[in-house]
């Protein structure tokens, strides 16, 4: 018998199981999929690599710089600074957040009304300072009327804000609670937002190095017996003393009952390919008119090596719209592009690729912190790993299964880190 089953080789599950087999547990990971990742996944398609959907890595995440080797992730970071598009029209903005000076001091970029770059600098000299776990709590309220209630103008929040939180958050309408985005703003401040050279892929195997994971293997039911849990699969059943459930929130909903899920935020993403550089820009592209892209990056300008010799790869994002078909979704892009672009560069993009992710994570609305999950659930030796019980995103999802870990081993000193430290 194992000691601990692990339901989910995504980052939260490769977490907890990478704590516990260093802690000398034998434990085994089940997953359904034919690969570790969960959502954070990359694969090859014609030479070029391909991200599940538009993710990055903030290296300021603290369970991130526990739990990963960094440097090993060959990391290339993302130039800290972001083009905004209005139409054909492209200004670079300095970056915001990371060095609020270049904005001030900025003499071309009359992106930002000079108010705004200065209250960008008082909000991040604010926030600098506090402990990261204090920024997630107090008071909470939308992004939206946070930024209101600090002076910023609608300008700043249609061409920075609802953009980039947009693209962080998957919401535009900055409906986000004000205590995450605080903290998104702290991380972005603390590290680099950063991909591995080879794809976002190298995180979950690096996680997965030295752990037992068995792929193809679904879980289809849990019973709790006095001294360990029998778990029901497509390959049999097994039995352990705990078992930790770190699947994405509907399944668990599904394995554990209760009412722990809370909801989906969908997306699209639009991979296109280009036979010459119709943008040099390796800076994110931010589209400040509402339409259908929300964020755009040539991630071949920003890592070379994702496109084969002499190609270029564009990823664009679109939030929402998973009613609309896959060629509907590709036209409204592509006109967006021939506004960005004009007619002729825009025709040579040739489609790779349409991903559709149902949940690519939950809203967070003003409040959302008081629903979360605990990691107890009501299955005696069945513990939850899960961005339920914390954020959704890499550090909710990795310090949730640091935190089921812990509890298994009886680590005091990890089971009562703050949450978001
Ligand atoms: C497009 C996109 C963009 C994102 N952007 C960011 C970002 O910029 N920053 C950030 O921090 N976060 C971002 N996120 C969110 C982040 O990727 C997730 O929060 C995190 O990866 C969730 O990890 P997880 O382990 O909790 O769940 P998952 O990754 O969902 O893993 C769950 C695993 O369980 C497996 N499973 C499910 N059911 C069963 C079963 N019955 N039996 C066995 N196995 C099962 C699944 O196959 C899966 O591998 C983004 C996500 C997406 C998709």
């Amino acid at each position: 018998m194992q000691d601990v089953l692990v339901i989910g080789a995504g980052l939260a599950g490769l977490t907890a199981a990478r704590v516990l087999t260093r802690a000398g547990r034998r434990v085994r990971v089940l997953e359904s999929g034919a690969e570790v990742g969960g959502r954070v996944r990359s694969r090859q398609l014609e030479g070029f690599t391909l991200d599940a959907g538009f993710q990055v890595l903030f290296t300021a995440y603290p369970a991130v710089r526990r739990q990963l080797n960094l440097e090993a992730l060959d990391l290339v970071p993302i130039p800290p600074a972001a083009v905004v598009r209005r139409g054909a029209r492209a200004d670079v903005l300095g970056d915001p957040i990371r060095d609020p000076a270049s904005l001030v001091s900025s003499v071309t970029t009359r992106v930002l009304p000079l108010p705004d770059k200065l209250r960008v600098a008082k909000l991040a000299a604010q926030l600098r300072t506090p402990p990261i776990h204090a920024l997630l709590n107090g008071p909470d309220e939308s992004t939206q009327d946070y930024l209101r209630r600090h002076g910023f103008s609608e300008a700043a929040l249609d061409r920075f804000f609802r953009p980039f939180f947009g693209g962080v958050f998957l919401r535009r309408d900055l409906s986000t609670s004000a205590r995450l985005f605080r903290y998104y703003f702290r991380m972005l401040m603390d590290g680099q937002i950063a991909v591995p050279r080879a794809g976002m892929g190298q995180i979950p195997a690096q996680l997965a190095q030295g752990v037992d994971v068995t792929l193809g293997v679904r879980v289809t039911r849990l019973t709790a017996h006095p001294d360990m849990v029998s778990v029901a699969t497509t390959a049999g059943d097994l039995e352990a003393r705990n078992v930790i459930v770190a699947t994405d929130p509907n399944t668990a909903q599904t394995l554990l009952g209760g009412n722990i899920a809370r909801g989906s935020l969908g997306s699209a993403y639009l991979h296109y390919a280009a036979p010459h550089p119709i943008d040099p820009q390796p800076r994110l592209l931010l589209n400040a008119e509402a339409g259908w892209i929300n964020n755009a990056h040539w991630i071949s300008q920003a890592v070379p090596g994702r496109a084969p010799e002499g190609q270029h790869l564009l990823i664009a994002t679109v939030l929402g719209r998973q009613e609309v078909g896959d060629d509907e979704l590709d036209a409204q892009v592509r006109a967006e592009l021939v506004v960005w672009y004009g007619e002729a560069d825009a025709r040579t993009l040739r489609t790779l690729h349409i991903e559709r992710i149902e949940h690519a994570q939950y809203p967070q609305s003003a409040g959302y912190a008081a629903h979360l999950s605990g990691h107890a659930t009501a299955l005696p030796g069945v513990l939850l790993a899960s961005e339920l019980t914390s954020m959704s995103g890499i550090q909710g999802a990795m310090e949730s299964g640091e935190k089921a870990a812990a509890i298994v081993l009886g680590d005091l000193a990890a089971m009562s880190r703050p949450r978001g430290s």
